[in-house]
């Protein structure tokens, strides 16, 4: 059996070593915990581990689960998967915090579903760093665009940026995004989030600002 627990200490352990080695507080950095195609049983164990903010990809997966566990009322559930516009309604009327946002339309109907909830959603717009062809997320140049729409959502509140950069990817694109999120935190005092660092690139994220790391494998082990 995994120790989910054991794990989440451990990853706990490696954040707080890339804090210190990045001069950084330990409490800049949130875990969250992407749970996705992981069986309810493992997300209760990470839950009693004091695990709250939990990451899915897949809506109808992640909508069983936000029912499942209900009534445990704490937990913040972000959606980090691509986003189908005829899924918005479900997402935006389930979760807390959404990652991927690239598309005007998508953070549009975002809006206009979450528009009978109390509070607004949190949102983080996916940025394409690498300039990969076939990856998600806005070219940094097509951001500006994106923000001038997303400004006039009054049912969204813009938390920050989020990447993936390719894999093995140089701490320079780590970087690139740190500067880019400076930037932009000027001129949207509500951007607090950089979402970045994945079980395999922690470090690289944290030593570039990251405020928010998604961890999957690394505490519930490989997907298949
Ligand atoms: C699956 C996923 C993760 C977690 O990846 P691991 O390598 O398992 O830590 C993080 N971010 C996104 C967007 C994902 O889809």
């Amino acid at each position: 059996m995994i120790a989910i627990k054991d794990n989440i200490a451990e990853v706990e352990l490696q954040i707080a070593a890339a804090c210190q080695h990045a001069h950084r507080k330990p409490d800049e950095v949130t875990l969250l915990a992407v749970s996705k195609t992981k069986p309810i049983e493992m997300l209760e164990q990470a839950y009693n581990a004091g695990q709250r903010n939990f990451g899915e990809s897949y809506v109808q997966e992640a909508v069983e689960k936000i029912t499942a566990l209900q009534s445990k009322s704490d937990i913040f559930w972000h959606f980090i998967g691509p986003i189908q516009t005829n899924k918005t309604k479900l997402i935006a009327s389930h979760f807390s915090w959404v990652h991927s946002i690239d598309r005007i339309k998508v953070a549009k109907r975002l809006n206009e579903h979450r528009s009978n909830q109390d509070t607004p959603l949190n949102i983080c717009l996916q940025v394409n760093i690498s300039g990969e062809e076939t990856k998600s997320g806005v070219l940094p140049q097509d951001l500006p665009a994106l923000l001038s729409v997303v400004e006039t959502c009054d049912n969204l509140c813009l938390r920050g940026l989020m990447a993936i950069p390719e894999k093995n990817a140089s701490q320079a694109s780590f970087i690139e995004m740190q500067t880019l999120f400076a930037t932009l935190k000027k001129q949207y005092p509500t951007m607090d989030t950089l979402s970045m660092g994945m079980s395999g690139d922690l470090q690289l994220a944290i030593n570039a600002g990251s405020t928010l790391v998604r961890v999957g494998s690394a505490i519930f082990g490989s997907r298949n």
